[in-house]
């Protein structure tokens, strides 16, 4: 290693055992490159200067060893207290902690002494300060950032989790906190390396998202107790982590350090109002006197710990949860360590102490021009102890996890609509929409102790207070828009709880309006279910034309529920009409459904694609068929329970929110047998399954559909027996899988699982069920050479396969002890939390071609259309214009393997558009992992006056999108034209590969600021690619 003499900073060479595969194998015959963003840099690196952005870090010791200082705090976005509670110190008594002062009393402690350096991470707190504070004290903080003494680092809004988010939401949540970096700072404010120091296990979809953003490095703290061991042995502590199959590198390589003692100070060297180690005390007369033992005890501690790593270089975090709040404390004797240590240099000592920050510890690392090993899988799961794994929290709190995709799905749609319509979506007949509350409520919703349901139940019930009140003004802009963009007025409505088939205007009324909202660039066929009084509807869709509709039993309940699809064009919406037929009857046939077991052998229900049989005798599925491609595949599903441990003797690690650790390995039934009815109308066939009092699911196949839709119902758990229940569902096949299985990153990417192995070390496996679980954000599948079945689930769960043809899926838990993680109390949900419902999509494919199923779906359920009701009869928006039924914001639909991440309202003249490849490399049949090359033009005829302003920008030949007029009012509202033509592939970036954010234009007008959430960061490429449209 290092032999390549080619002058290149950090790079990622070959060499790690096991994380070789054959693509690094193949570089290495080729000179090794350095990860984008160190290119970035070289283009100025040379001896003594500094590259842009690094230029105020400090001078170091080339011939001794460096160590760096990194002061910090870690403010968690709401975990024991809520985001408020912790902003302000309030329930100091739970937690001591207040966010304001320990930045209040950071920015006085900076200025005492100029070396003094500080690093802030949480935007989310550091936004709310800022906005808190006069002027002045605004422009010392300015002159701070400047100078390097404040730096920033990750930037995001919150440090998101990593096994429970989807990468919309991760893009969106850094988007937020690094674009008011930019407004607030300009470039001196950009963040340089990623900090994770706390997320409990990394996925790699996160470190290609990071490498995409721009950043030079990543740091982190937790990853398995094993792992780490070996790294340290082999000093593999940093490496390269090349985080995409698909992305050529170095696209998604990325630096990527493992902190030496998680992100706490060491040992006894922790000098904060929380500790209760000794400060320096230096006279030697005093009989307390200590300065020499700390020092003697520093050297020697900075010697061992610069064994683990390979450069003159190493690293220390001075600080941790809520620290600094009296930051004197820590400087003050800070500045002596550093004086005391470094006076000993005089007698020939070779350590070097300093302030720095990660980014200026990265800055050294570069230079020192090493070729660092490549790492190609993830940190999952992460583990702290033989009988410690952290992979309960995969599947904590069910609820808030589906809340939070849900609003996920609903801020996409009120981002569009913002887009779609302009201003009018901000202002108009309902009152002042916005879709900027609940933007925040989700970039909150990913913090680590969030949607990963780690935190205090009442901070919990804060998140979905929090993302509840973004909901309403998103409705608001909603209405304003739809009103605007269909020319009616109408007395939208929206009905939260259809989950539940509760939605009072379509329980009550005569005849009312169903506007569906498609927010994929490619037109939707949906089935639509509203509760109804039991009556007989007409249904016409916006020509008029009646379409096919049923009225059945909701599941479990008396509720009678209204079926009909609609078909809704791209980037549109479509109107149907119901109204209720006078003087006819109900339909019987569905009044009373029978139990098929009293009459028939068969039980199973079918569509033009698939067939499910059931056992008669237990009412389990038993038998999945692709009728189209003529696949059978025995599948018995069935739910079971793990039994939480509270401790035992081999360790007295409890299962928890954190932990997942069975009391036995094997799970026991729920129900052997379930209670069956079967529903068969023209448009739906289910069989409702009772396995319990607490467990049911409806097994579902609308036509049309490729997949099989699983409705399961858990709960409240029962845990009266004084026992912790973590409730599965299972699929047994007869597959040959070999110990192998697939899940997602983030809902991305799909990585590789083996049963009992980990990539890169020799696993010593002691939990034989935890130790396998995995995240699972949308799919999970095992296959053998000629099937593959498929599970896409509607939230994070954690899953696995712990037997060759199996698959599980946690869906929910309720646990008596708390894990010893420090949230304190037990995953003892009450209220809303206790019942969940949840959907798993089933498919059966062809390993081959199963991509283009699995790929479709997932993206059809993140962005499921949007629902809205009305009364009918609403004022025309315009007087005179007649009211349009349907509307598509695009001219030609977006072809199948390009994903629609991002339509939104960037500021008063710019829209952001992000779009994606979907299919990674190899993965989609037909042409649909090829490359795509699309033209974005906006449609010539209703370009305005500020033509002349056309921007050419970006790449060659890359057309630039013309401005488009809001000057008149547009009965039709503005259209986006997003012109697919093929091939072209003229302008550079224009043909991605699969996986890649197809590079559309990137707007350098916004300099680096939303770039790293946005795309376009180091040197302006990314592959998230942003286009700036001309309003
Ligand atoms: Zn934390």
């Amino acid at each position: 290693m290092g032999a390549d003499a080619r002058p290149v900073g950090v790079r990622a060479g070959g060499g790690g055992r096991g994380a070789v595969g054959p693509r690094t194998s193949s570089r290495a015959l080729q000179p090794p490159l350095p990860p984008l963003s160190f290119l970035f840099l070289l283009l100025v690196a040379a001896p003594g200067v500094r590259a842009a952005g690094y230029e105020t870090c400090p001078v170091v010791h080339p011939d001794m060893l460096n160590v760096h200082l990194v002061a910090h705090t870690h403010d968690d976005v709401g975990w024991l207290k809520t985001v408020d509670q912790y902003f302000y110190g309030i329930q100091n008594d739970v937690q001591h902690a207040g966010v304001q002062y320990i930045l209040d009393s950071v920015i006085s402690s900076l200025l005492v002494e100029p070396t003094r350096r500080f690093i802030y991470v949480e935007i989310a707190f550091f936004s709310r300060w800022w906005h808190q504070q006069t002027n002045a004290t605004q422009e010392v903080v300015r002159d701070l950032v400047r100078q390097g003494r404040l730096e920033f680092a990750n930037g995001g809004w919150v440090m998101n989790d990593e096994a429970a988010t989807h990468y919309g939401a991760i893009i969106d949540q850094m988007t937020l906190g690094l674009r008011f970096l930019e407004n607030t700072f300009g470039k001196d404010g950009r963040p340089r390396v990623a900090w994770h120091i706390d997320p409990f296990g990394h996925s790699r979809e996160q470190a290609s998202l990071f490498a995409q953003m721009g950043f030079d490095g990543f740091f982190f703290g937790r990853l398995d107790y094993q792992d780490k061991s070996v790294r340290k042995e082999k000093q593999q502590m940093e490496q390269v982590w090349r985080a995409s199959a698909s992305l050529e590198p170095p696209v998604a390589d990325l630096f990527t350090s493992v902190l030496p003692n998680n992100y706490n100070p060491p040992d006894k060297l922790c000098w904060d109002t929380l500790c209760a180690d000794k400060p320096f005390v230096e006279d030697p007369r005093s009989p307390e006197y200590n300065a020499k033992e700390l020092v003697d005890y520093f050297l020697q501690l900075a010697t061992a710990q610069g064994r683990y790593y390979r450069t003159n270089h190493t690293i220390m975090t001075m600080g941790s949860d809520f620290q600094y709040e009296n930051a004197n404390m820590w400087f003050k004797n800070l500045d002596r360590l550093i004086q005391l240590v470094n006076a000993q240099q005089a007698n020939g000592s070779r350590v070097n102490v300093l302030y720095s920050t990660p980014a200026c510890y990265l800055w050294e690392l570069n230079k020192a021009n090493l070729t660092w090993s490549v790492k190609q899988d993830d940190f999952f799961p992460y583990a702290d102890g033989p009988h410690k794994f952290w992979t309960g929290y995969f599947s904590s709190r069910p609820a808030l996890k589906r809340y939070e995709r849900l609003s996920y799905n609903f801020l996409q749609v009120c981002n569009q609509l913002e887009a779609l319509a302009g201003p009018a979506a901000n202002v108009g007949p309902y009152g002042s929409g916005d879709s900027a509350p609940l933007n925040e409520a989700m970039a909150v919703l990913q913090h680590h102790d969030a949607v990963s349901g780690t935190s205090r139940q009442h901070v919990a019930n804060d998140y979905a207070r929090q993302l509840a009140a973004g909901w309403g003004p998103c409705e608001v802009l909603l209405s304003n828009a739809l009103a605007r963009l269909s020319g009616s007025k109408g007395d939208f409505t929206y009905c939260r709880d259809l989950n539940i088939s509760v939605c009072p205007l379509s329980q009550t009324a005569k005849s009312f309006q169903v506007t569906i909202y498609n927010p994929l660039g490619r037109k939707v066929d949906w089935m639509v279910r509203l509760p109804v009084s039991e009556h007989i509807f007409d249904v016409r869709d916006p020509n008029g034309t009646i379409v096919p509709s049923d009225v059945v039993i909701a599941p479990s309940s008396d509720i009678s529920e209204l079926l009909f699809s609609a078909s809704v064009p791209a980037l549109g919406f479509s109107v149907y009409s119901v109204t209720q037929v006078p003087g006819r009857s109900s339909h019987a046939h569905n009044r009373h459904p029978r139990s098929q077991k009293s009459w028939s052998r068969v039980l199973a229900i079918q569509n033009e694609y698939l067939r499910a049989r059931f056992d008669p005798d237990t009412g389990l599925l038993v038998e999945l068929e692709n009728l189209d491609q003529n696949l059978l595949l025995p599948v018995r599903q069935a739910f079971y329970w793990y039994n939480a441990s509270v401790g035992n003797n081999l360790s007295t690690q409890a299962s928890g929110a954190y932990i997942f650790r069975p009391d036995r390995q094997e799970p026991l039934i729920v129900s052997h047998w379930a209670q069956t009815r079967v529903v068969k109308t023209p448009l739906v066939q289910e069989v409702h399954q009772n396995f319990s009092a607490w467990c049911s699911q409806v097994v579902r196949l609308y036509p049309g559909q490729r997949h099989l839709e699983l409705e399961w119902t858990v709960g409240p758990i029962p845990v009266g027996d004084g026992w912790g229940k973590e409730i599965i569902s299972r699929f047994d096949t007869v597959l040959e899988t070999k110990g192998l299985f697939y899940t997602d990153s983030n809902g991305r990417e799909i990585l590789e699982r083996r049963r009992d192995y980990r990539p890169t070390w020799k696993l010593n496996q002691t939990e034989p069920v935890a130790g396998n679980y995995y995240p699972v954000n949308s799919r999970i599948y095992i296959r053998d050479g000629k099937l593959q079945l498929t599970v896409l689930t509607d939230r994070s769960q954690g899953g696995s396969s712990l037997k060759d043809g199996s698959v599980e899926l946690m869906v929910h838990r309720r646990l008596l002890k708390d894990d010893g993680r420090g949230v304190g109390e037990p995953l003892l949900e009450e209220g809303s939390g206790v019942w969940v419902r949840g959907r798993h999509l089933v498919l059966l494919d062809k390993p081959q071609t199963a991509a283009t199923g699995h790929r479709l779906q997932a993206e059809k359920e993140l962005l499921a259309p949007q629902v809205v009701l009305a009364p009918g009869g609403g004022a025309p928006y315009h007087p005179g214009v007649t009211p349009r039924k349907q509307f598509s914001g695009l001219r030609r639909e977006l072809p199948p393997s390009v994903h629609l991440l991002t339509l939104a309202r960037w500021d008063r003249t710019t829209l952001l558009l992000r779009l994606e490849h979907q299919f990674a490399v190899g993965e989609g049949s037909g042409n649909l992992s090829s490359p795509v090359t699309l033209d974005l033009r906006v449609r010539r005829a209703e370009v305005g006056r500020r033509q002349g302003r056309d921007r050419e920008r970006g790449e060659r030949g890359n057309p630039a999108l013309s401005p488009l007029s809001r000057a008149q009012p547009l009965p039709t509202g503005p259209v986006l034209h997003l012109h697919h033509h093929v091939p072209a592939g003229d302008h550079a970036g224009g043909q991605p590969a699969p996986g890649q954010r197809l590079q559309a234009q990137v707007d350098t007008r916004h300099g680096w600021g939303p770039a790293p959430g946005a795309g376009g960061c180091a040197g302006g490429v990314g592959m998230l690619a942003r286009t700036g449209i001309e309003l």
